[in-house]
């Protein structure tokens, strides 16, 4: 087979990023309302840390107001359940975003479930999921990685995936579950596949589309893909990697690997994300997306499409 094509996510979020930029400046020009971005972060995780920063610059650029709540990781559940209660009531915030992992003397769900579904971008709500599920998605804020993935599905496969096989390895509520749902609500035949479903490999290879969300470096190689399919990586793995040298403490320097061995898989897929540079840079994208959307609803205009 020919080699793959490369799906190029930082190019595809780039667009929507500009028209994002573009939809903002009409809506706060027409109404005055200025989409506002709370994201809330308890501790001082570095990974947290760099993701909570590009959201914030990202909105920054977006022409959004972007508010950095920034709590010391002793914050007791009270007083940050107390600050999202605050985020709710104020009419100048249109999504909340609290940076997970959260502490662990803090109960995430309930962290999650306090903020108001109508001000949740990222989809994590119990009613957002629900329309998801039940098919009232015009409704819901989708979470932003699935949604992501779907745009760049649909890069290379057009709109109609009807009929098409889908499977996704793994069923996290933030990326497995969401993407069934929205490759289900698409007319695809979806299959999720976890660590106890038996021969993956052979799974795998029955997908058109095939999605990895599982967490392990370059878990998914060639045996796995189906030839012709279009493959998503949506893993994020950090490894070692010493053949780009060492730090001053002597610890080999680290690379980004996704779950998908990408030149093994690439030379049965008719197309591939890479990481980074694939979904990774859609999930920004689609958090800017889904908080103009908010934004859009509270000034009672219609969101760009
Ligand atoms: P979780 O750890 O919550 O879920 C991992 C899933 O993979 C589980 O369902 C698990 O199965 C399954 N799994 C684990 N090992 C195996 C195996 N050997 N065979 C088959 N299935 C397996 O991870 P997330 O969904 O949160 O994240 C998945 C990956 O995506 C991570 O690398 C993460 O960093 C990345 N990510 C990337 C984002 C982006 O913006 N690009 C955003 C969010 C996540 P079981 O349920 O049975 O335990």
């Amino acid at each position: 087979m020919a080699e793959a094509k490369r799906i190029d996510g930082k190019a595809a979020a780039a667009r929507i990023i500009d028209i994002v930029t573009r939809e903002t400046a009409t809506l706060t020009t027409a109404t005055g309302v200025v989409p506002g971005l709370a994201v809330v972060i308890v501790g001082e995780d570095p990974a947290s840390q760099v993701y909570v920063g590009s959201k914030a610059k990202t909105a920054k650029a977006c022409g959004f107001k972007s508010i950095k709540h920034e709590l010391p990781a002793e914050t007791g559940e009270a007083a940050l359940l107390k600050r999202i209660a605050d985020l709710n009531a104020d009419p100048e915030v249109h999504g909340i975003l609290v940076q997970l992992p959260l502490p662990k003397h803090i109960d995430e769900t309930k962290v999650v479930q306090a903020i108001d579904p109508d001000k949740d971008v990222d989809g994590f709500h119990l009613i957002n999921v629900g329309r998801l599920s039940t098919g009232a998605s015009a409704k819901a804020f989708v979470p932003c990685t699935p949604a992501g993935s779907m745009i760049l599905i649909r890069e290379v496969l057009g709109d109609d995936l009807s009929g098409k096989s889908a499977v996704i390895v793994g069923r996290s509520n933030i990326v497995g579950k969401p993407m069934a749902q929205l490759l289900l609500a698409a007319d695809a035949t979806v299959t999720i596949a976890h660590s106890r479903t038996r021969d993956l490999a052979s799974v795998c290879r029955g997908a058109d589309i095939l999605v990895a969300a599982v967490g392990r470096p370059e878990m998914l190689n060639g045996a796995y893909v189906k030839d012709g399919a279009v493959v998503i990586d949506v893993g994020i793995n950090r490894v070692d990697a010493p053949e780009k040298g060492h730090d001053e403490d002597g610890m080999p320097k680290t690379r980004l690997v996704g779950d998908v061995n990408y030149a093994d898989a690439s030379e049965k897929a008719a197309a591939i994300t890479p990481v980074p540079g694939g979904v990774g840079p859609m999930t920004i994208a689609m958090l800017m997306a889904n908080t103009l959307r908010s934004a859009c609803r509270a000034a009672d205009v219609a969101p760009p499409k």
